[in-house]
């Protein structure tokens, strides 16, 4: 495995191996680092079906507003290193902030609709937020040109806005999404888990507690969104965990349901100690 920090450096090492178009497939995973199991998963899926597998490490500072946790975000480039490579990363780039952002830099992309709901929500982390991947991940798929790109389910709002930059801006990538990674317990692996105390960890695992709770009682036959939703926010309250939002939307474009029908997403954000977590199921859906 090679650490490239610029882009020069990138374009000519995937220059070599990537040869007449088409011939040698490229697939990318961006990631912010401090990997966990649900990383590693992006990157076996990207081995096992690319020929040359890169790596992003970045912390996007565009993407957090100010007041969160861009400062005390986890970051051990060390421990990301030794961990790619075991995953068979061949790149793994690593751009200091003024690669990425240098002095100037002007543009951005923003995807509407999508993004003003749920976590783009004023109320939540704002438009601003998606703004700030959107602009990023644009500009990775710029700097690497990969021809897949591999994004998490645990991220359902993300994969679903990068999707339609994806569709809308004409970028010749085939986005893939791949299955939430848990902990045994439950707990969906998220680098902001690090943030959690004991008594912190155990009120978090509420979260994916009322996801299942919620998908019970579709399995035996509830289809109502207020019954289902019920369900969940039984399990959140008697943990003592106040929700920024518990949702029911349409896994295709985050439409709000009343009914859960085909392919409905359960969306739970909610904020415990210093760590906003997010998680998410698609109910009824037996091919999990
Ligand atoms: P991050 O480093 O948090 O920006 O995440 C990088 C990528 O890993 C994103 O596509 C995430 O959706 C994905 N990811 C994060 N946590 C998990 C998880 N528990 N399971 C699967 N993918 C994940």
């Amino acid at each position: 495995m090679r650490t490239v920090r610029t882009v020069e450096d990138l374009r000519s090492v995937l220059a070599g191996p990537r040869g007449e178009p088409g011939a040698h497939s490229v697939g990318l995973v961006p990631t912010m680092g401090f990997l966990h199991a649900g990383h590693v998963s992006l990157l076996d899926r990207a081995r096992a079906e690319c020929e040359t597998v890169v790596m992003s490490l970045f912390v996007n500072p565009a993407q957090f507003a100010p007041g969160e946790d861009l400062d005390a975000y986890p970051r051990d480039e060390e421990r990301d290193t030794e961990r790619a490579q075991g995953a068979g990363v061949d790149i793994l780039f690593a751009p200091p902030r003024e690669v990425v952002y240098p002095p100037g830099f002007a543009t951005s992309i923003e995807v509407a609709g999508l993004t003003e709901i749920l976590c783009g929500h004023p109320d939540s982390r704002g438009r601003e937020h998606f703004r700030g991947v959107t602009t990023v991940v644009g500009k990775l798929l710029n700097m690497v040109g990969p021809d897949r790109v591999y994004f998490g389910q645990k991220d359902a709002q993300q994969a679903l806005v990068i999707e339609r930059m994806v569709a809308d801006l004409d970028f010749r990538v085939e986005v893939l999404v791949c299955p939430t990674v848990r902990e045994p317990d439950g707990l969906a692996m998220s680098s902001r888990n690090a943030y959690l105390d004991p008594a912190e960890r155990e009120r978090a695992l509420a979260l994916s507690r009322a996801l299942r709770a919620a998908d019970r009682v579709v399995t035996h036959g509830e289809r109502s969104a207020s019954a289902v939703l019920q369900a969940a926010r039984a399990v959140l309250d008697e943990a003592g965990v106040a929700p920024d939002y518990v949702e029911l939307r349409s896994a295709r474009d985050l439409v709000p349901v009343d009914r859960v029908n085909g392919s409905t997403l359960l969306v739970i954000a909610a904020q415990i100690g210093q760590a906003r977590l997010i998680d998410n199921t698609i109910l009824g859906d037996s091919s999990r």
